[in-house]
């Protein structure tokens, strides 16, 4: 009997990371379980042991719990179902295993792994359709079983697959699919030190888990096929069965290592936002709207549904995951911009700026929400704020492009030095205050000598290039070049407001000197 709660589980072996295909596996289990009300479990597939690390499994963990992916049971949780580790749950397979070879399901396999290397290398030189175990010790006597024990040979299990049997399937993605069971070999079970090979050990987990739903990548289609006979010959119905097809390359080859970062945890040391990259992951494969492409975890869980998954092999695009991650810091406050930011932050901001000027970080941030799209990359965009910048080459050319620049840099410098601007980063707002006369215009109107506001710092910039003749247009590249060493950026007067006055002063008379040579 299946069990009447949705129960689905992710079922990773530690002998690597998390990589892209396991997450979105583990998030469309996820989102079915948390979609239909059910439990959403683990279970760590470490019969490998000469793979299976402890450091992996952590990897694993650490790359859900980063995208959001919560479980109910299993690792850290425990559970009504446990224990949650198969190298804990060999007692359950050997049981099953007996009953297996009571009921004639199985059978003991005394071959050497010599006869079956020679087995499958006969079958090859005879171009045969069928790769795989002949069946050898299907019809063993009593006698013949007695005498390879007495001789110490330690036997597999083997599952005897029902001969030459026509199925069809219903998968949930897939649709009806015709197999045959004269294509499948007699597989091992269990091996001779008692622990299981994947197959039999999902069974034997899935049945005593209450498994309902089963979704995973395509590569275990056939797998699939012989857990089907198996969850038969044990008497328990089988799970639903939803098979995902494989994430595919820009050139529609299947995904490798080169193509993406395969561990989860380098897309977050890199600066990656997780609710970025898990709504992307969700897109390979599955579509929340034809309209939408950006939506929560919870919008997800609403709308999912595993029969929605679609059948053809979803491309993995960067670009797209980057622009997926552009959205996300867009949406965010400055405040949350600064609060996620602050790990790669710490290597250019003075430690004490984080508390005493937080808003004003903030508003430095604020000015490159538009430009970032990784949180790692806020560090390299305002790094010019925290330290004089070298000039690159576009600033090189725009500080040389008129000679004239030397003499506008140092009267703007004056202009600034003599108003209101906030005399250093980060000013407190309304401490400075002295109101400047400052010169007049060539028609003897008084120039701004408010600068209290990034508006102000450009009406009296503004004034000024008008009172020196020069357009501003012109004026403003060397100016930028200046401040902050390069030709991008956000608007000039946020920058000399974010600067303040002290450093701005410094900067464009530092780059007039240079210059002037
Ligand atoms: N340990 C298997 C894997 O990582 C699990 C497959 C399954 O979900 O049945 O591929």
């Amino acid at each position: 009997m299946i069990h009447p709660t949705p129960r689905l589980r992710f079922a990773p072996s530690p002998t690597g990371p998390l990589h892209l295909g396991g997450a979105r596996t583990a998030m469309y289990n996820w989102a079915a379980a948390r979609a239909m009300g059910g439990a959403f479990l683990l279970r760590i597939e470490d019969t490998d042991q000469a793979r299976s690390t402890d450091a992996s499994l952590q990897i694993i963990l650490a790359g859900l719990r980063w995208l959001g992916i919560d479980w109910d049971e299993g690792p850290e949780k425990g559970g009504d179902f446990g224990p949650y580790f198969q190298m804990q749950r060999l007692p359950l397979y050997r049981a099953a295993a007996d009953r297996l070879l009571a009921s004639g399901h199985a059978y003991r396999c005394y071959c050497s792994s010599e006869r079956i290397e020679a087995v499958r290398e006969a079958q090859k030189a005879a171009k045969s359709s069928f790769l795989g175990y002949d069946g050898h010790c299907r019809q063993l006597t009593d006698a013949q079983r007695t005498d390879f024990e007495r001789q110490g040979v330690v036997p597999n299990v083997r599952f005897r697959m029902p001969e030459g049997r026509a199925l069809r399937v219903h998968d949930l993605i897939l649709g009806d699919v015709d197999v045959n069971t004269k294509d499948f070999d007699d597989w091992v079970m269990l091996r001779p030190d008692g622990v299981p090979l994947y197959n039999f050990a999902c069974v034997v987990d899935d049945i005593g888990m209450k498994i309902t739903h089963v979704v995973r990548g395509n590569e275990h289609f056939q797998n699939g096929i012989k857990q089907r006979l198996l969850f038969e010959a044990l008497g328990h119905e089988c799970p639903q069965f939803a098979h995902i097809p494989l994430i595919l390359n820009a050139e529609g080859k299947k995904l490798s290592k080169r193509d993406a970062d395969t561990n989860m945890l380098d897309y977050r040391d890199k600066g990656f936002p997780p609710e970025a990259v898990f709504n992307y992951i969700a897109l390979l494969g599955w579509g929340f709207s034809a309209d939408r492409d950006v939506f929560s975890r919870d919008e997800m869980v609403q709308a999912f549904r595993i029969d929605g998954i679609g059948k053809s092999g979803a491309k993995f695009d960067e670009e797209k995951l980057r622009w997926m991650c552009g959205e996300y810091v867009r949406r965010w406050s400055p405040a949350e911009c600064l609060e996620r930011a602050t790990p790669w932050l710490q290597s250019v901001v003075p430690a004490n700026a984080f508390a005493a000027h937080r808003a004003w970080l903030q508003n430095v941030l604020a000015c490159y929400q538009e430009r970032v799209a990784l949180l790692a990359e806020f560090a390299a965009k305002v790094a010019w704020c925290f330290a004089d910048p070298a000039m690159d080459e576009a600033a090189q050319k725009n500080l040389a492009k008129d000679p004239a620049a030397c003499d506008w840099l140092r009267g703007y410098a004056d202009v600034l030095a003599a108003s209101n601007a906030p005399a250093s980063f980060p000013a407190p707002r309304g401490a400075v205050d002295t109101q400047v006369v400052l010169p007049t215009k060539k028609d003897g109107a008084p120039v701004a000598a408010m600068c209290d506001t990034p508006a102000q710092i450009e009406a009296a910039c503004r004034a000024f290039t008008e009172r020196i003749g020069v357009k501003f247009g012109s004026f403003v590249h060397p100016v930028r070049a200046a401040l902050t060493g390069t030709d991008k950026g956000p608007g000039l007067f946020d920058v000399v407001f974010l600067l303040g006055k002290d450093t701005s002063v410094r900067r464009l008379r530092a780059a007039a000197d240079s210059i002037a040579g």
